[in-house]
C-alpha cells in the first residue's frame, strides 16, 4: 500500500536513496542472483546464508519478525530495490513478458521496513505528513477523535507491522516506457484507469499475463478500508502465506512493544482494524 503524502514523492529515486529503505549492506551479491534465479520450490541453494535459504521455504512457518517487516534476512535486490528471494524469477518473467509487448516494468516501491512504516505513521497522526479525505481535501486531525484520527490514517496507510510491503512479496509498479525520465510518479488513480499513461500497461496485465505469473492486486477494488491501488501486485504464492500467518496475535505483540502514537486505541480496536483494514478479501 502506498501512503498518499508518499505519492507525489514516490519516484524510483526518491525511494531508494531513502536511508531507511533498500540498504546496500543488505543486498546480495551480484553472484546470488543467477542463482536465486532458480524456481521457489526447487533445491536449497548451496552457498546461501540460512535467511535466504528459510526465505526460499515461506510456505512452512514464518518468524513474527519477516511478518513485520522487522528484519531483512530473507530479501535480495532485484532493480535496485529489495524484494523476496522467491520473487526474483516472477518478477523476471514478468518484464521480459512486458519488454516484449512494448512496456518497461519498474517498481516505484518494495520492501517497506516496520520501522519506515512506524515514522510515516507518527509523522501523519503528529501533522508532519497530511492526511486526506476520499475527495483529496487535506484533514485537519485536531478536529478528529483518536479513533477517527487512526481511521482516517488507514485509509491509505497501514498499521505498522500490517503493511504489505513489509513482505518483500508486493510492489507498486508503473511503466517506464510511457514516460519521460522526469516525470514524477503520483500513483494515483488518475494515472492507472481511464486514459491514463499507465493504464494500458495495467490493461495489459490484466489481461492474463499478471495471473498467469503468479500475481494479483490485493486493492483492485474499494470495499471500504484501504482505498483501491491498481497500481499494487502482490506475489500470490509466497504472499498467501505470510498473509495467512500474520494473525492479530503476533501484529498485537509487536506494536506492544513499538512506540506508536494512540498505540491503547490501536490496541483496543485491533480486531476491527484487521478485518477492515488489513484483511484483503477476494
Ligand atoms: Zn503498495
Amino acid at each position: 500500500m502506498a501512503e498518499l503524502a508518499d505519492r507525489t514523492v514516490c519516484g524510483s529515486i526518491f525511494e531508494v536513496k531513502d536511508p531507511d529503505f533498500n540498504g546496500p549492506e543488505q543486498f546480495m551479491p551480484k553472484c546470488m542472483n543467477n542463482l536465486l534465479s532458480r524456481r521457489a520450490n526447487g533445491p536449497l541453494l548451496i552457498g546461501c546464508s540460512a535467511g535466504i535459504n528459510a526465505g526460499m521455504q515461506d510456505h512452512l512457518k514464518i518468524d513474527s519478525e519477516r511478518l513485520t517487516g522487522s528484519t531483512q534476512s530473507h530479501l535480495v535486490e532485484w532493480s535496485g530495490m529489495l524484494v523476496h528471494c522467491a520473487v526474483i524469477e516472477p518478477l523476471n518473467q514478468l518484464r521480459q513478458q512486458a519488454a516484449e509487448d512494448g512496456f518497461d516494468l519498474r517498481l516505484c516501491s518494495s520492501f517497506r521496513s516496520f520501522d519506515r512504516q512506524l515514522k510515516i505513521w507518527n509523522d501523519k497522526i503528529s501533522g508532519l505528513r497530511p492526511v486526506y479525505d476520499d475527495n483529496g481535501a487535506r484533514l485537519d486531525l485536531t478536529q478528529l477523535t483518536e479513533w477517527q484520527q487512526i481511521q482516517a490514517v488507514m485509509r491509505w496507510s497501514a498499521l505498522p507491522g500490517a503493511s504489505r510491503h513489509h513482505w518483500g512479496t508486493d510492489f507498486d509498479i508503473y511503466d517506464a516506457a510511457a514516460v519521460d525520465a522526469s516525470y514524477q510518479i503520483q500513483l494515483v488513480p488518475e494515472e492507472v484507469e481511464g486514459s491514463g499513461v499507465f493504464a494500458p500497461f495495467h490493461d495489459w496485465l490484466d489481461g492474463s499475463v499478471l495471473a498467469a505469473a503468479g500475481f494479483y492486486r490485493p486493492y483492485a477494488k474499494d470495499l471500504g478500508g484501504i482505498a483501491p491501488e491498481r497500481w499494487h501486485i502482490s506475489y500470490r504464492p509466497v504472499a498467501e502465506n505470510y498473509a495467512a500467518q500474520l494473525t492479530i496475535e503476533v501484529l498485537a505483540e509487536r506494536l506492544a512493544s513499538a512506540d506508536i502514537h494512540h498505540k491503547e486505541t490501536v490496541l483496543a480496536n485491533l480486531d476491527e482494524l484487521f478485518q477492515r483494514y488489513i484483511v484483503v478479501k477476494s
